[in-house]
């Protein structure tokens, strides 16, 4: 019988989100606004580990990986990565969340890889306030980008902005209308605390209530969660192509739907963004990977998960920053 990754609180664990490097090209401002600097002397985890890992993982029930970072796409042997977390048993779904900088040249091959879900990271549509937020003059590009993987073939595009309160909230108007005519799911994301970004954190977050709030006025209709969409509430309207989601980490039982693991680009399990030191499962994934022994750690390691994260108290866990672990 097929095992599976289930918790105390009786959640099931499907999806594994792997960061394949912490490394970045972006400076966004509420990321890594000194732009990315190395804080170890770990290498990253190479294809084979991350090959052994997966398989192991696909054993433990995990249906879908999400490949992210840093900045996924910086690592030469993405397209790789991409195919062989494609082709373990199992693994019926390959995303990927990237800031789009690669996206215009590499979609289709992406795609052709095996790649079947991405995001891509917009938070303005404004070139200049794009340029601000992330230090990169590039949002022309990026939005190629965007196009070229609407028309590479990819069941869903979605697009991540995160809010922040008089940098890009005034940006709904244009968001929705660009989404009236393309099949984006456009997701809001409440900016999260984290041990590097306290006075942004105070400064610039928004509650997704007023966004809600807002949508449901204009028509908007809450959507049934699926099983596999975790904690973001989706809205659709019968005159727009695309859909929106909006992830409130600060709402009430958001963990409640949680269906998702973490592990770092060095190998640690992470059980939460905001949790704790994590596991590390390094030591069993290289050449003589033991398989049973990496199931049985990853197993053993879920009955710590916490019922929730202690955002809400600015409790941030340790996370210095989400590149760090894998947003
Ligand atoms: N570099 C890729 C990108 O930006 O899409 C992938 C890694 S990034 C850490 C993953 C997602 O986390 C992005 O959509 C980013 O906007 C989001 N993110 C990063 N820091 C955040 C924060 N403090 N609060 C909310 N979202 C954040
Ligand atoms: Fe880089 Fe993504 Fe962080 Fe921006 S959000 S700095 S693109 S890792």
């Amino acid at each position: 019988m097929q095992q599976q990754l289930i918790d105390n609180f009786e959640r099931k664990f499907e999806y594994l989100r792997l960061s394949i490097t912490d490394e970045c090209n972006f400076k966004c401002n509420y990321c890594l606004p000194d732009g990315y600097q190395r804080s170890h002397q770990k290498s990253f985890l190479s294809h084979q580990e991350i090959n052994n890992l997966v398989i192991a993982f696909a054993e433990l029930g995990t249906k879908k990986v999400r490949i992210t970072g840093g900045e996924p796409s910086l690592r030469k042997d993405f397209t790789q990565i991409i195919a062989s977390v494609a082709s373990v048993d199992g693994i019926e779904k390959v995303a990927t969340t990237t800031n789009g900088f690669q996206l215009e040249k590499q979609a289709k091959d992406w795609f052709d890889a095996g790649l079947s879900a991405i995001n891509i990271s917009v938070d303005s549509l404004d070139a200049n306030t794009f340029h601000l937020i992330t230090g990169k003059n590039i949002f022309q590009k990026v939005m190629r980008g965007v196009q070229a993987s609407l028309k590479a073939g990819y069941a869903q595009v979605k697009v991540n902005s995160v809010l922040m309160k008089g940098v890009n909230d005034n940006d709904l108007a244009l968001f929705l209308n660009w989404i009236k005519t393309e099949k984006i799911q456009l997701r809001f994301i409440e900016l999260m605390q984290t041990d590097d970004n306290d006075a942004f954190f105070n400064k610039y977050h928004l509650s997704g209530e007023s966004i809600k709030a807002r949508l449901l006025a204009e028509g908007w209709q809450q959507k049934q969660p699926l099983s596999h969409d975790g904690p973001a509430q989706v809205f659709k309207h019968p005159e727009y192509e695309g859909e929106i989601g909006l992830i409130m980490p600060y709402s009430k039982d958001f963990c409640k739907s949680c269906n998702r693991l973490r592990v770092s680009s060095t190998g640690r399990l992470h059980l939460c963004l905001f949790g704790e030191e994590g596991v590390d499962l390094r030591d069993l994934l290289g050449n003589s990977c033991d398989k049973e022994a990496l199931k049985q750690r990853i197993s053993n390691a879920l009955k710590d998960k916490k019922i929730s994260h202690y955002l809400q108290q600015g409790i941030t866990g340790g996370t210095p920053h989400l590149a760090s672990i894998g947003g």
